[in-house]
């Protein structure tokens, strides 16, 4: 038997491992691995999911039949006498040595950058660490929210400043580039991008570089090129890798100009027993800081050790990246920075909706060479695989909003679907032709779809393709729609994300079920959306039941039903407004939004309102916002009914009312229409004879009227009628669909609707009219909810200790009289 010595029991280290046991039937090779981190190997792709509560077992990596020695690394190797040795004095023989020993973070040589309370971020211990840190800063008492600063706005430093964010500081990222990402996006996009990721709250600085970090009275002072000082609990850096050559150098193997072993295109080194893989190693010169090279890179030496002929170049390497970070899409594939001789670039910007698609092509515009997607990432998973093929349509309709929708078809067999696991189409299509009919199953025997996911939509889109009733699951926890889940949730009486999961799920959940469960939930009036776990499973927004908007800051926006508002009610708006420094506004659903609340100051804004006897307007959850009203026959010479009666009767049986998502109303008091109501959920236009129902109506991206859905009906009937199909639409209706797609999506559309809502076709009328009795009769509001319960306020209480002291990050400038919110570092911002 030979003997293979794997130094690094990483990503790729262990990819390579698995894939030599996979094909080495003949058992021709022994295998040893050392590992310097103590830990199996593990996900390291997936890291930061580690802070929002995904365990280290579930990151692990399966394990393998080696002789695996952990927490002991290679220390010295002797080619002349194929030795390795180890820190704990293990000397291995070798006839093949792998060097898979990653990378180390790159710490720029500042002044300070040794000092407690600064970080890296690379592995599991570096965030245990980094955790620790944040819990005892987020402790400690004293003023205001905690602070971080990231050195490096790359896709690492974003995700660290993410993670910093999720651990209750705030963090600020300081770039020496004039962009984030400046590797894989272009200007264009970095400047969306810069405005998303403020909007998530992640304050931003680029331009300027650290150039010193000092201690201050048990803080860091962070002090930037420009002069600038950034007080700060943490600093985390993550100003890029390099590649942990120093055993390679000191065994006196060459590496490149800028680091990393040389190696040949089988990943051979200068010496015939040594080859290096992942991101140690240098291919042409060249390292790669993504998994997906490297995985590459593992199957060519599996099959050389085997006696293959397997080979590759640079050209062939996949440097696609997307950016997990919960709430801000980009993605780049290609050549993404247009470096190839003559290529053109097709751009199409929309900074009103928020997105940003490029596609570089050949000079004949015939081939597609890379692109950035900015905003709105969903097309990444059917455009990477494109890349180096002929452009299947017209280059602008592949990216504009509503342009051609990008089928699998479109794809040649060679086109490689999943680039980390370099699985082409082909393959996909032969494994789903052998019987795997789900994507699990494709997972399975293709391994597609089992590093970053990001082509799991295009094995859907093969496996419809191909015919294959696809699932509906909910995600890979729950093996159901949300429809169904719904039904267990309402038949069973299981009433925790928990209980559910157990009994009907699998693993702890994700950003997709979490929520969509909460809401489930919240619909079947189960108590305050922060009563026990349920407190755990909500967004943003209604963890704080205000708004987040841009720098941290929160809006508030008391209910106003139907638009209706005393002036007395005016006075204390006005009021408090005035005594917290908010600015107001009228929004368009006739509400008054207060902006610029900071967390610690919820409660006590509350509890003036709701002593003044407001209450919660929901204008952070899934659910109804307003029902807007024009002033009807209480004031309008045409008015034929009650407009603004039944607006606000409406408004108060459906408060509080948790759907797939935000939900609107209007009422018009004549076929005038000034409520608008036809451009609402549901919308209600007088009639001489009653009132007519509108239903499908929603603005957002893709604005759409609603449609007629009954005439002429008493107000009793109308009611009916709207309880049965908000009840129908919240049972059924997929996560986060709006009520016009989801009517669109019923076989049968508006008549089938209909026929459920006025005729009841399917027996269910009564049911969901007593679901709704039911939430009609638990509401309470949720403001008072908090501020009854000294537990729920408990959320509040490290920001109520300091209740004055503004959080640092948070600056504000005077415009038109009022105070609006400044991002750090770019005064146009909010313009
Ligand atoms: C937070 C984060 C997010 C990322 N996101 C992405 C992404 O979205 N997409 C993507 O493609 N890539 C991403 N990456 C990069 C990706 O993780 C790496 O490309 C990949 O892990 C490289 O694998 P590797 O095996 O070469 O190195 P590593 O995974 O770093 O493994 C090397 C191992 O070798 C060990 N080692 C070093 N020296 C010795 C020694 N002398 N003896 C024994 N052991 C030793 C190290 O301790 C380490 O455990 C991310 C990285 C991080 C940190
Ligand atoms: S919709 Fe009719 S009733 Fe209402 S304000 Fe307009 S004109 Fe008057």
């Amino acid at each position: 038997m030979l003997e293979l010595v794997v130094i690094g029991n990483g990503m790729v280290g262990h990819r390579l491992v698995q894939a030599l046991c996979d094909r080495d039937s003949a058992g021709e090779w022994h295998i040893t691995v050392l590992g310097e981190e103590a830990r199996p190997a593990y996900d390291r792709v997936a890291l930061s999911s580690y802070v929002d509560g995904v365990s280290a077992e579930d990151l692990t990596l399966p394990s393998l039949t080696v002789d695996l020695h952990l927490g002991d690394p290679a220390v010295a190797v002797d080619r002349d006498a194929r030795r390795v040795t180890t820190e704990s004095g293990r000397v291995l023989p070798y006839d093949a040595l792998v060097l898979a020993t990653g990378s180390v973070p790159f710490v720029p040589p500042v002044p300070g950058r040794d000092l407690p309370g600064c970080f890296v971020y690379r592995t599991l211990d570096d965030l245990d660490a980094i955790r620790a840190a944040a819990a005892e800063a987020v402790a400690r008492p004293g003023a205001g929210r905690r602070s971080a600063v990231v050195v490096g706005g790359g896709l690492l430093g974003l995700e660290a400043a993410r993670a910093l964010r999720s651990l209750g500081l705030s963090p600020q990222v300081v770039e020496i580039a004039p962009r984030l990402m400046p590797v894989q996006v272009d200007e264009g996009g970095g400047a969306l991008l810069r405005r998303l990721v403020e909007s998530a709250e992640l304050a931003v600085r680029c331009g300027v570089s650290v150039n010193g970090i000092a201690e201050d009275r048990g803080r860091l002072v962070a002090t930037l090129s420009d002069g600038v000082e950034l007080d700060a609990d943490l600093v985390v850096f993550s100003a890029g890798i390099r590649p942990a050559d120093a055993l390679a150098r000191a065994a006196g193997l060459p590496v490149g100009e800028r680091g990393g072993v040389l190696v040949d295109e089988r990943c051979r080194t200068s010496d015939e027993h040594v080859w290096a893989i992942g991101e140690v190693a240098a291919l042409e010169g060249r390292t790669y800081g993504l998994v997906a090279p490297g995985y590459a890179m593992a199957e060519v030496v599996a099959d050389r050790l085997l006696g293959g002929r397997a080979t590759m170049t640079p050209e062939e390497l996949d440097m696609s990246t997307q950016l997990k970070m919960l709430g801000v899409d980009v993605a780049s594939f290609g050549d993404a920075q247009a470096t190839t001789p003559g290529a053109l670039e097709v751009v199409v910007n929309d900074p009103v909706a928020g997105t940003y698609a490029k596609l570089v092509v050949s000079d004949d515009a015939r081939t597609l060479l890379g692109g950035v997607l900015v905003g709105d990432a969903s097309k990444y998973a059917a455009l990477r695989p494109l890349v180096g093929s002929p452009l299947p349509a017209d280059p602008v309709a592949m990216i504009a909003p509503g342009g051609v929708e990008l089928g699998a078809d479109a794809l040649p067999d060679s086109a490689q679907i999943c680039s980390c696991n370099a699985v082409t189409k082909g393959a996909v299509v032969h494994a789903i032709g052998d019987g795997a009919d789900t994507v699990p199953a494709l997972k399975a025997c293709t391994r597609a779809g089992t590093s970053c996911g990001s082509c799991v939509p295009l094995l859907k889109k093969l496996l419809v393709d191909s015919g294959v009733q696809v699932s509906k699951a909910l995600c890979e926890h729950f093996a159901f729609s949300r429809a169904e889940l719904f039904e267990i949730v309402a038949s069973t009486g299981i009433r925790t994300f928990s209980g559910l999961v157990d009994e009907h799920g699998t693993g702890r959940g994700c950003d997709i079920c979490k929520p969509a469960v909460a809401s489930i939930l919240a619909s079947l009036g189960t108590g305050h959306v922060h009563d026990g776990e349920q407190a755990a499973l909500q967004d943003t927004n209604d963890h704080f039941l205000a708004n987040l908007q841009r720098n941290g800051t929160y809006s508030v926006v008391p209910r106003l039903p139907g638009g209706e508002v005393s002036p007395e009610q005016l006075i204390i708006i006005g009021e408090v407004a005035r005594d917290f420094g908010l600015y107001t506004k009228i929004t368009g659903g006739q509400r008054i939004d207060m902006f610029g609340a900071r967390v610690e100051q919820l409660p006590a804004i509350w509890r003036r309102l709701v002593d003044a006897g407001f209450e919660s307007g929901h204008a952070y959850g899934k659910s109804l916002r307003t029902v807007k009203s024009c002033v009807g026959t209480t004031w309008c010479r045409y008015g034929v009914q009650d407009s603004v009666g039944l607006a606000v009767a409406l408004e108060l049986r459906y408060r509080g009312l948790r759907a797939p998502h935000k939900f609107k109303s209007g009422v018009s008091g004549c076929a005038r229409e000034c409520a608008e109501a036809r451009s609402k959920d549901f919308g209600i236009i007088a009639t001489d004879q009653g009132w007519n129902l509108y239903v499908g109506g929603n603005g957002g991206f893709t604005p759409r009227h609603a449609e007629l859905l009954a005439s002429d009906l008493d107000t009793a009937t109308l009611v009916r009628y709207i309880d049965r199909y908000l009840m129908f639409y919240i049972r059924t209706a997929d996560r986060l669909q709006r009520t016009a797609p989801w009517i669109e999506s019923l076989e049968g559309g508006l008549d089938h609707l209909r026929a459920v809502v006025v005729e009841d076709s399917l027996g269910i009328a009564a049911d969901l009219e007593a679901a709704m009795e039911q939430h009609v009769g638990s509401y309470a509001d949720e403001w008072r909810g908090v501020l009854e319960d000294e537990e729920k306020l408990a959320r509040f209480v490290s920001f109520v200790n300091a209740p004055d002291t503004p959080d640092p990050l948070v600056r504000t400038r005077e415009e038109r009289g009022q105070r609006v919110p400044v991002a750090l570092g770019l005064p146009g911002v909010g313009a």
